[in-house]
């Protein structure tokens, strides 16, 4: 029985939707699945410096869009729904969601991360009321006010900077010596008056009453504890991978990753990964855009090799004609 599609693609950001074009311009009838919609984790960044394209940057509330209209002219159908199961079938896979049960001969998984939390006391109880994991979104509501930012990556400096326009302090605090964003955040954030960084210090509790009032923090050389008043608390400490619905269909790496070779091929034939889900990403936007590239074109590779297909060098689908 033919499949529903050719390829599915789990997960709408700028790896989800880069495999999504590439497949619909090799001709494979491609669908994409996202729970929220287009653009993933990108399209709350405030400006993206380092996309291939404007030397201005770009926010990713621009970029998102700008992807999803190509695949919308490439012929990609779109779908919002949170998948629960990829199951093997004897022409590819069936994938199934709350709504969704469709089968396709080939998966591209660029379902992503989720921000991981510190697990400290109030830090649950204040989300929402003063935590936050989004500077872009939140900033505006901290005009004129002292925040904290936890973490030392490039997500951490990123939305440092995003923040300087709107708080009036920002104090970074990091459990390292050493910073590891890039020099180039690391840069403009020093530069920024209004935003000091503190090494060495982990935060241990986020208090107040209704809304943030004050974080503690621990000088981890000398123990000493300390409490830095403040409204909001922003916390970067790394990213999870969206892995828990994929059980045992592919093998993960020790940090929940997916393990992909070169063509971005997971333990599964026919199950493809692209993006900061699958070990050893960079988890920059354009590894990922490239990732979703090469995942798309070795599914196509790989049906057209199920087809009996290898000798030609174009794969066997029907060409999507062009609009109008
Ligand atoms: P990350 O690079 O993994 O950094 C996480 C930071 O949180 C590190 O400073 C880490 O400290 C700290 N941390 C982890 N667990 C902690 C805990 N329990 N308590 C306190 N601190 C903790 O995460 P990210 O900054 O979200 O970046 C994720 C990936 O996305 C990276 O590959 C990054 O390059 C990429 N990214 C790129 C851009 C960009 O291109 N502009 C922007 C955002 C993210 P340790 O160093 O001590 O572990």
């Amino acid at each position: 029985m033919a499949n529903d599609y050719d390829i599915a693609v789990i997960g709408a950001g700028v790896g989800g939707l880069n495999a999504a074009i590439a497949a619909a311009r090799h001709g494979a009838r491609t669908m994409i699945i996202d729970m929220l919609g287009a653009g993933g984790q990108v399209i709350n960044v405030d400006r993206i410096d380092n996309f291939p394209g404007p030397a201005e940057g770009m926010s990713g509330f621009e970029l998102g869009p700008m992807l999803q209209m190509q695949a919308d002219e490439a012929g990609v159908e779109f779908a919002l729904d949170t998948i629960e199961t990829i199951s093997k079938t004897d022409t590819g896979f069936r994938v199934a969601g709350a709504d969704l049960d469709l089968t396709a001969g080939a998966v591209v998984i660029a379902a992503g991360s989720a921000k991981r939390t510190l697990g400290i006391p109030g830090e649950a109880e204040f989300e929402g009321r003063g935590v936050s994991h989004c500077a872009s979104c939140d900033g505006p509501l901290m005009r004129g006010k002292d925040v904290c930012i936890i973490g030392g990556g490039d997500s951490a400096l990123d939305e440092a900077l995003a923040l300087v326009p709107h708080a009036a302090r920002i104090t970074v605090i990091h459990r390292g010596f050493h910073l590891t964003a890039s020099a180039a955040l690391q840069t403009k954030a020093r530069e920024a008056s209004n935003i000091e960084i503190k090494l060495n210090t982990i935060a241990i509790a986020i208090s107040g009453e209704g809304g943030v009032s004050a974080i503690t923090v621990r000088d981890l050389s000398t123990g000493t504890e300390s409490e830095i008043p403040c409204h909001g608390v922003f916390v970067y400490v790394g990213l999870e991978p969206n892995t828990s619905f994929l059980g045992d269909t592919v093998t993960l790496a020790a940090d929940g990753r997916i393990v992909v070779d070169l063509d971005m091929q997971t333990s599964m034939p026919g199950i493809f990964a692209a993006g900061d889900i699958r070990a050893r990403s960079v988890a920059h936007l354009a590894a990922s855009a490239g990732d979703g590239v090469t995942a798309a074109i070795c599914a196509v590779r790989h049906l057209a090799e199920r087809q009996g297909n290898t000798q030609q060098a174009e794969p066997r689908f029907a060409v999507v004609a062009p609009a109008g």
